[in-house]
């Protein structure tokens, strides 16, 4: 009885997993619809014109693109004196491609006039009759793509291998920054994405979307990752868990980027240069080269920019009632007192103002107006999910979980996994 029922289980998990392969579908019609010779483009059938196609030079101006084209002079003057607010003829840039559509006759004389604003943006000027302008969007179709991986050298590598948006590592990486050790990642960890990837009119990759779902496997641990938007008005998004924790901790890990630790907090520290006295350490040092940036760790307001004796130039930023921090030897500071700043932002740059021996941050972690060592404190994670907002989450992740589950991971083949190790 227990192994017929353990059929029927996995019989019903292969069905719902297989429902939701459609996303390739979707791909193989994107990838079907490149081919055909478009006709109709921006709304003219450019089958009916002479069609010139060129980017703006160095040099060119709007007025001189349709003296060439055989546009009178009244009309170029009309455009660029009516039309300003729809196209500025003045602001139209080196590099940009624009189209022009000439009549099919001897004459050859410019029709319209498509300048392209960027990839979905485009002006239209109708030179025929009395003139018209107006400005038009491509359309815009989201396909969703899979994607996993398995994790032989590293993230970034295990990404492109297989032809999946750069922008996806990073992405991932900004996720998980709290909860998994990047520059520990170990040959056997594993991923499973699910993001949107932009089309414009069906046809031309215009990039990934953030990441919509996400799953990690790193060390033994897996961690589950759903982007949700918890204020609709702001557009506020934040990463949860299937528990509905939040992914991101109200602190970062350090205050430099891609530094090492020089200096951990110590009360007992004993330095040759001062013979051997206990000079207690109630900071952490992050050595990097002069002018790395120094980024505040968590949002809050500047509660000091200033320079004094052996702390050099230095920023203090006041958290809320319970935490500051305060970034010392600066080579310049990047905010001033009062300001509000949010977490990551530059607040200043290393250097070896005050009392140092070389290139670092003394990073100072203030909890209730102590100093404590913020390796060892238990930080508070960002703002918790709502109550209110939990059932719409549940009910909201659980479709995209379902789906994560049911990706299964590219292996690479034997011979790729031997030649890695060597
Ligand atoms: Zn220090």
């Amino acid at each position: 009885m227990k192994l017929y029922l353990g059929l029927i289980l996995s019989f019903l998990l292969l069905a719902s997993c297989k429902d939701s392969g459609s996303s390739d579908k979707d791909m193989a019609e994107v990838a079907t619809i490149t081919k055909p010779i478009v006709i109709k483009q921006f709304g003219f059938n450019l089958d009916d014109f002479t069609v010139l196609q060129d980017t703006v030079r160095n040099g060119d101006s709007f007025g001189e693109l349709m003296l060439r084209n055989k546009v009178e002079y009244p009309k170029i003057y009309k455009i660029s004196e009516e039309f300003r607010d729809t196209f500025d003829v003045r602001k139209i840039v080196v590099g940009k491609p624009y189209l022009i559509l000439k009549s099919k006759d001897t004459l050859e004389k410019a029709q319209v006039f498509i300048y392209q604003n960027d990839l979905i943006n485009y002006t239209v000027i109708d030179l025929r009759d009395s003139v018209t302008a107006y400005n038009k969007r491509n359309k815009i179709k989201y396909v969703q793509r899979e994607a996993s991986g398995v994790i032989t050298s590293s993230l970034s590598e295990a990404i492109l291998e297989q032809g999946i948006d750069y922008n996806i590592t990073n992405n991932l990486s900004q996720i998980y920054a709290w909860t998994i050790d990047f520059f520990r990642l170990q040959k056997g960890d594993k991923f499973k994405v699910i993001y949107k990837e932009k089309y414009i009119n069906d046809s031309i990759y215009a990039g990934a979307e953030p990441i919509e779902a996400a799953y990690f496997e790193h060390n033994g641990k897996t961690i589950y990752s759903f982007g949700y938007e918890t204020d609709t008005v702001n557009k506020v998004k934040d990463y949860f868990d299937e528990q509905a924790k939040n992914l991101r901790r109200a602190f970062l890990k350090a205050p430099v980027e891609f530094s090492r630790i020089s200096s951990r907090y110590n009360l007992n520290r004993r330095i040759a240069y001062y013979g051997y006295k206990v000079r207690p350490h109630k900071g952490t040092d992050y050595a990097a080269p002069i002018g790395t940036p120094i980024l505040a760790t968590a949002n809050g307001t500047v509660e000091e920019s200033t320079r004094r004796g052996g702390n050099g130039k230095y920023v203090k930023i006041k958290h809320n009632g319970t935490y500051s921090t305060q970034y010392l030897h600066m080579k310049n500071q990047n905010v001033r007192k009062g300001q509000y700043v949010k977490q990551g932002d530059v607040i200043g740059w290393i250097g070896m103002t005050g009392n140092t021996g070389g290139p670092h941050v003394c990073y100072r972690f203030w909890k209730n107006g102590h100093q404590v060592d913020p390796l060892r404190e238990e930080l508070p994670t960002a703002e918790p999910l709502s109550d209110a907002l939990k059932p719409d989450y549940y009910a909201f992740i659980s479709p995209l979980k379902e789906q994560l589950d049911c990706i299964e991971f590219m292996e690479l083949p034997e011979e790729d996994l031997l030649t890695e190790n060597q």
